[in-house]
């Protein structure tokens, strides 16, 4: 396997070492941009496979080359972001980023969140839509002839219910905002109604995880959305 090639978009020196000095250490090639105007050259003509970019920089808004690159690189974007900015995190998702680090933050935690998107990434452009039967823990969901199994017994969701469960499942690997789920699984108009979520989602741990008070693989991500775990 050819190394993965990470840019990383930070101003502040300590940090950007910190991060090449992690990656490096995993066979990784490592990009340094201090600038977000940087940045945009670097993630034209350093290609690389994942960005790593702090919110808050000099130039520009971090969130705002998120948006830029999104609409021409697939390569997925981790977000470094301040304890206490929580709006700020959202929209960077709703912007397109994948996942977040919230500063400070230590090298595993880094590590398991760059390794996810690479092989979220990898599988995405190797399987293309892949198989449509998907397992986790002892559950196992069939996105296109909309049937789930929990220990090969069948569970019936609601239409609701599924859509959700699908949504989640399509975005394996990255966290999606309350919004986004909001949108794509009411529609527009629905994107202030969080209790939605926390009611549907309530519901589809009762029936699919083993213990729905502490779930496994549908996760809470504390006032910004959910994931799913765990595929
Ligand atoms: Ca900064």
């Amino acid at each position: 396997m050819t190394r993965p090639r990470i840019l990383i978009v930070e101003d502040e020196a300590d940090i950007r070492r910190f991060v090449r000095l992690a990656l490096e250490r995993e066979e990784m090639t490592v990009f340094e941009a201090s600038t977000a105007a940087q940045a945009r050259i670097d993630a034209g003509t350093r290609r690389p496979d994942l960005l790593i970019v702090d919110l808050g920089l000099p130039d520009y808004d971090g969130k705002t080359l998120i948006r830029e690159v999104r609409t021409w690189s697939a390569a997925p974007t981790l977000v470094l972001s301040a304890r206490d900015h929580e709006e700020e995190k959202v929209s960077a998702l709703d912007a397109g980023a994948d996942d977040y680090l919230v500063k400070p933050f230590g090298v595993p935690e880094l590590l398991a969140r760059v390794r996810a998107q690479l092989r979220r990434s990898s599988l995405l452009s190797a399987a293309g839509q892949a198989s449509s039967t998907v397992r986790f823990g002892k559950v196992e969901v069939n996105l296109a002839t909309h049937e789930t199994w929990r220990d090969s017994e069948p569970v019936h969701l609601t239409p609701i219910e599924f859509r959700l469960l699908s949504a989640l499942i399509r975005g394996r690997g990255k966290v999606l905002t309350h919004k986004q789920l909001l949108n794509e699984v009411w529609g527009s108009g629905y994107a202030d109604r969080p209790h939605y979520l926390r009611i549907y989602m309530s519901h589809l741990r009762q029936k699919l995880e083993d213990d729905p008070i502490q779930p496994k693989h549908l996760m809470t991500e504390l006032q910004v959305g959910y994931r799913i775990a765990g595929i």
